[in-house]
């Protein structure tokens, strides 16, 4: 929903353009193409010898007439009955068409025996099979992570046209609410809300602009929610439930706001808010820390997303082993602060650790350490008071789902868990 109505009065964003070392995270402006054929020539992937792959065969010895590092020019061409050793990153000699290990070979002076026939084409990446020159390496709207970043590099993008951050205003509400670099008075509570809030916004490399906190009136709401609509999208929290003094509805009411939603069966955030006013997307979150926390993630996080000028990344899931039993109310989805712990992570040391020294290969180097089989990760709710439940929150490392059609849930059964931004 909050896709279909934003994606209708989203414009794209203006450029800028920056070096590429700076754009991390930022959104494309334009489209990257390759300058050249990548690889640029024929790319030996191993070290070994560049053969004429119809020449070998288990037995085979061919005459070695020299050799290629990385960046070496090509010069001789193989004929038959000969090869040239080649180190990884080279390019092929003319005549060769594929690559043998030196582990499959022995070499006697000029002379390399073979020890399997290989195809045409082995252990060779043929120039352009990466990336054809004058092609789109990145297109326009694509966020730029280390990868994309390296894309940028390889064909030598140094300055890019990367969107203007959306300006994102933040206006917390209530009367209890004081700045956290105050002190409160015994029944005031510091603003956690515009803390976690700008820190979730600058997160997408967006820009948050902190406006304070509003007063329970109609008076302080009206002239901050004013001066909100002059960004991108406001972001209200508080205010928004059914209390007396909640209200952020009425006064966006009062300036033209047409409501998209204003309750979603969700828990906590059950009240949040989504409105368009005057062509700006507001959104209200509820007050309770946690429920502002996830409304964001949940709703805020995809406008946000689109005034950068990108899609909308879809939210990082997996299923986990729940470690104990649960019970939640029936009828809402639940998004619980929990702990992820991995069962056995792809990439871990085998239990039995390193190769000990008798163990090792008389050379120089290691053997390779071999990766167990994963395990799937397991999954503990945190204990929490509810929805105002910093703390809880902040010894997170993962919000686990409980479906709305589930009242129990039984300790090892598979449940969803969402990764994003904690
Ligand atoms: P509300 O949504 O305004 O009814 O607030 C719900 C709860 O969240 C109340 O306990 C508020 O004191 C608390 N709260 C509201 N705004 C903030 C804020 N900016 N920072 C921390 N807690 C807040
Ligand atoms: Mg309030």
């Amino acid at each position: 929903m909050v896709i279909s109505r934003l994606a209708a009065v989203t414009r794209e964003p203006r450029t800028e353009f920056i070096p590429l070392l700076a754009a991390q995270g930022r959104i494309l402006g334009q489209d990257i193409l390759s300058d050249r054929d990548y690889p640029p020539f024929d790319r030996s992937i191993r070290d070994g010898y560049a053969v004429r792959a119809a020449d070998t065969h288990s037995g085979a010895t061919l005459r070695c007439i020299g050799e290629l590092k990385a960046g070496d020019t090509p010069s001789t061409t193989i004929q038959p009955g000969t090869c040239i050793q080649i180190m990884t990153g080279a390019a092929l000699a003319s005549g060769a068409d594929a690559v043998i290990m030196i582990e499959h070979t022995q070499r006697n002076a000029d002379m390399v025996t073979l020890d399997r026939a290989v195809q045409p084409g082995q252990h060779v990446v043929p120039r352009g099979s990466e990336q054809p020159a004058n092609k789109t390496v990145l297109t326009k709207g694509t966020r730029l992570g280390f990868a994309q970043i390296a894309a940028a590099a390889q064909v030598g993008a140094a300055q890019l046209a990367v969107y203007r951050k959306p300006r994102i205003t933040i206006l917390s509400t209530g009367d209890e609410v004081v700045d956290f670099t105050a002190t409160p008075g015994p029944f005031q509570i510091r603003n956690s809300n515009s803390a976690s809030l700008a820190a979730q916004v600058a997160a997408l490399h967006a820009e948050p602009v902190p406006l304070g906190n509003a007063k329970d009136t109609h008076q302080d709401l009206r002239a901050k929610i004013a001066t909100g609509l002059q960004a991108d999208a406001l972001i209200l929290s508080g205010g928004v439930s059914a209390g007396k003094y909640d209200l952020v509805e009425p006064v966006l009411r009062e300036f033209g706001a047409e409501f998209i939603f204003a309750d979603v069966a969700i828990r906590p955030g059950k009240p949040v808010v989504f409105a368009l006013c005057q062509g700006k997307p507001v959104f209200g979150l509820p007050g309770n820390p946690v429920s502002t926390m996830v409304t964001f993630e949940l709703f805020a996080r995809i406008a946000i997303e689109l005034l950068s000028g990108t899609e909308p990344t879809p939210l990082p899931c997996l299923e986990a082993i729940l470690t104990e039993r649960m019970q939640e109310k029936p009828g809402l989805t639940h998004f619980l602060p929990a702990l992820l712990e991995c069962g056995r992570p792809a990439a871990a040391f085998p239990s039995s650790g390193l190769p000990t020294a008798d163990q090792r290969e008389p050379s120089s180097r290691q053997a390779s350490v071999q990766v167990g089989d994963p395990q799937p990760p397991r999954v503990t709710p945190l204990p929490w008071q509810g929805s105002g439940d910093i703390t809880a929150m902040s010894r997170a490392n993962c919000l686990l789902v409980i479906p709305p059609d589930r009242e129990t849930i039984k300790a090892g059964e598979r449940v969803q868990v969402i990764l994003r931004g904690l």
